[in-house]
């Protein structure tokens, strides 16, 4: 007998995208505990530090629910075992058979919590099926940062990387709470402010993010608008912009400076809550500090308004002239680990790989000859259009890939009502979740420990994480599963014409060939820079790109197109039946929907439950102390929760945790540009239980 070695196997943390590296030890395929890459330079996390997540990444692995088989639905409503080739042929000859009739009867959902590669696969597969139905959960938290960001920059992705915010002067917060959901991209403002650099915060809230600031302007939620047009009016009255790069690389500053006339201080307090001595302080700190960077996360974007929260923080970057250098630019903080790569991989109803319209007809005709099929030019449903369409009879047939939008999507209940119409269900994922009592068929997925591959994170980094644990029963990789899929709903032609991959360097060395941003990042090379390669990187001599826009921005003319958008809120705002404003948050020790931190004993330890933040006015009017039971309410389901009576939230607000299922409470409607909806604003009333 040979005793066995342990191996570390560097990897990729399976949480937020700021994509920090570790090691796994491993024992012949069994985890043996973790260690910090501590020597990799140009690493995410450089020092190698992981949160609380990412320190306990291994828990969730050894979850006594795995799933370790593939199952099907029984007319009983139970599931049974079935071998992988019943379960394969099941769901390839339904799919087949739709794809015949109606192939826009099919929905996609993709999942940024799995690897570039099966992304890929997922959106090729529904394309070639007939249908452009794939979305992912972007669309639930940064699609108004890519269609905000295409629409100023001509491309919706960070401008800059961690190191220009430890570089800037000034870092700008907004509906962020950075220190909390991307602990160790916080690092980098830290940093940053022992240089001596100032940091604003813009939050409805007064989070750990805000601790950290210099300024603090605590404004109503969905009021950025008018917050953002305020700190405009003054840069540009004071003449506090940039006039050389205004002149030279952007349109639209007149209509700009019209819009925003009116945006006094004075005027936006109103609106916003925030002091207009704050606002002016807060405008002309940012302006003149000479390198400027904007953060963002789901408080800027989850509105109905979105598209234009994004598109006017932008527009304030680029008025200061904090574009194309470093030190500069802004930073959509994305979510989950591969929300980036799955916009990129073309998980979007919209757009091919690499943003390139499916309505745009030399494309189409591009991945009509690279694939070998006949293509949609119809732009597809949204996943919340989806739910929709669902409940019409006009989808029947929905594939999930590792989400769980019974907890994740806006007003969820709506969202179980239309899941009971599907006439056939597929979910994909490593654990039972809510979403799977609809399925028809499950299939068992490994982890991304337990599989290989690539991804990228926030700031456009393509990692490669290696396969470091075996894993459970007969679980296989997700692109596995989608390649014998596709072989077997008939597509088995060789190279990009069918599913024949025999690994995820095959599939990568695909997306090579039709994604210009990563032309350059072939597995050889993702696999020996462990520290990854920034896109776009056109060649495979190419180093990547840490800075965008240093020439030229992507709009067809080159230019920043400024955006002059005039107030409005929420969809919905208080009325005297529902007198609260609710908004959505997160806690650092929890992810998404809970299904990998809320199988670790640890985080469920510190982070048990979720607590409603109510202010202490409001409270005691409602006789509600801390600990107390509380029932929220909307037009659209109700919420018991215990309440924490703080003054982290303003009087006439409530804060709730969404990882539990408060989604039942937020309102669907929809930014109509970026279609994300508006999970962060809406009216409530609370009453003691
Ligand atoms: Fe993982 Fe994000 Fe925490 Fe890093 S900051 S350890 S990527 S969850």
């Amino acid at each position: 007998v040979f005793p066995l070695e342990e191996k570390l196997v560097p990897v990729v943390c399976p949480y937020c995208g700021v994509g920090c590296r570790l090691y796994i030890k491993s024992l012949d395929g069994y985890p043996r505990g973790i260690e910090y890459a501590k020597d990799i330079p140009g690493i995410s996390n450089e020092n190698g530090k992981l949160c609380p997540k990412g320190n306990a990444v291994l828990e969730y692995l050894l979850a006594k629910d795995r799933l370790k088989k593939p199952l099907k639905a029984t007319e009983q409503g139970k599931f049974v075992e079935i071998s992988w080739s019943e379960a394969i042929k099941e769901v390839a000859e339904r799919l087949r058979a739709y794809s015949k009739d109606d192939p826009n009867a099919m929905m996609f959902f993709g999942s940024a919590r799995t690897f570039n590669e099966p992304n890929y696969l997922i959106q090729k597969l529904a394309r070639m099926l007939g249908t452009n139905n794939v979305d992912h959960c972007a669309r639930l938290c940064h699609s108004s940062t890519v269609s905000g960001l295409k629409a100023v920059f001509g491309a919706g992705a960070m401008t800059n990387t961690y190191k220009d915010i430890e570089e800037a002067n000034v870092i700008f917060i907004i509906g962020h709470n950075y220190a909390e959901t991307h602990p160790v991209g916080f690092r980098y403002v830290l940093k940053a402010k022992e240089r001596g650099a100032k940091v604003i915060v813009a939050d409805p809230r007064f989070t750990r993010t805000a601790w950290f600031a210099d300024i603090f302007l605590q404004h109503y939620p969905g009021t950025d608008i008018a917050l953002l047009n305020g700190m405009m009016h003054v840069i540009i009255k004071e003449n506090l912009y940039d006039e050389d790069f205004v002149r030279r690389r952007c349109v639209g500053f007149d209509e700009l400076a019209r819009t925003v006339e009116k945006f006094t201080p004075e005027y936006v307090e109103k609106i916003t809550g925030v002091p207009a001595e704050l606002i002016v302080q807060a405008a002309r700190t940012f302006a003149t500090a000479g390198k400027g960077v904007i953060t963002w996360a789901m408080g800027l974007t989850q509105h109905t308004h979105g598209h234009d929260n994004v598109r006017l923080a932008a527009t304030l970057s680029a008025i200061c002239g904090y574009q194309g250098k470093e030190g500069c630019g802004v930073s959509p903080m994305r979510g989950q680990n591969n929300v980036q790569g799955a916009c990129d991989l073309g998980v979007l109803p919209n757009v091919f790989p690499g943003y390139q319209a499916v309505t745009d007809p030399e494309k189409r005709k591009f991945f009509e000859e690279f694939w070998g099929v006949e293509l949609s030019g119809e732009v597809g449903l949204t996943v919340i259009e989806a739910a929709h369409a669902i409940e019409k009879g006009k989808v029947k047939a929905y594939y999930v890939m590792g989400e769980n939008p019974v907890i994740s999507d806006a007003n969820t209940n709506h969202v179980l009502k239309a899941l009971q119409k599907l006439e056939f269900m597929v979910v994909q994922d490593i654990v039972p979740t809510p979403t799977m009592e609809f399925a028809d068929i499950v299939l068992p997925a490994a982890a991304m420990l337990e599989n290989e591959g690539s991804l990228t994170n926030t700031e456009r980094r393509v990692q490669w994480s290696f396969q470091a644990l075996n894993p459970p029963g007969e679980a296989r990789p997700d692109w596995w599963i989608v390649s014998e899929i596709g072989k077997a709903a008939g597509f088995s032609g060789d190279g990009a014409r069918g599913f024949r991959y025999t690994s995820p360097e095959d599939i990568l060395r695909e997306i090579n060939a039709c994604t210009p941003q990563y032309r350059g990042i072939t597995p050889e090379r993702l696999k020996s820079n462990l520290a990854g390669i920034h896109w776009p990187c056109p060649s495979e001599d190419h180093p990547g790109t840490r800075v965008l826009y240093k020439e030229r921005f992507l709009t067809p003319d080159g230019k920043a197109h400024l955006a002059a958008v005039d107030y409005r809120g929420p969809a919905e705002v208080p009325d005297e039946e529902y007198p609260f404003l609710l908004t959505t948050i997160r806690y650092v020790g929890h992810y998404h929907t809970l299904t990998m931190t809320g199988r670790s004993r640890a985080l469920v330890k510190r982070w048990p439950e979720p607590l409603a933040e109510i202010h202490p006015e409001d409270a005691e009017r409602l006789g509600i102390k801390t600990g107390d039971w509380i029932k929220i309410e909307t037009r659209r389901g109700a919420y018991p929760v215990r309440a924490k009576v703080t003054r982290t939230v303003k009087k006439g607000v409530i804060a709730v945790p969404w990882h539990w299922g408060a989604n039942v409470l937020t309102n669907d409607a929809l930014d109509p540009v970026s279609k994300i909806p508006e999970t962060k604003a809406c009216a409530c009333r609370i009453a003691k239980i």
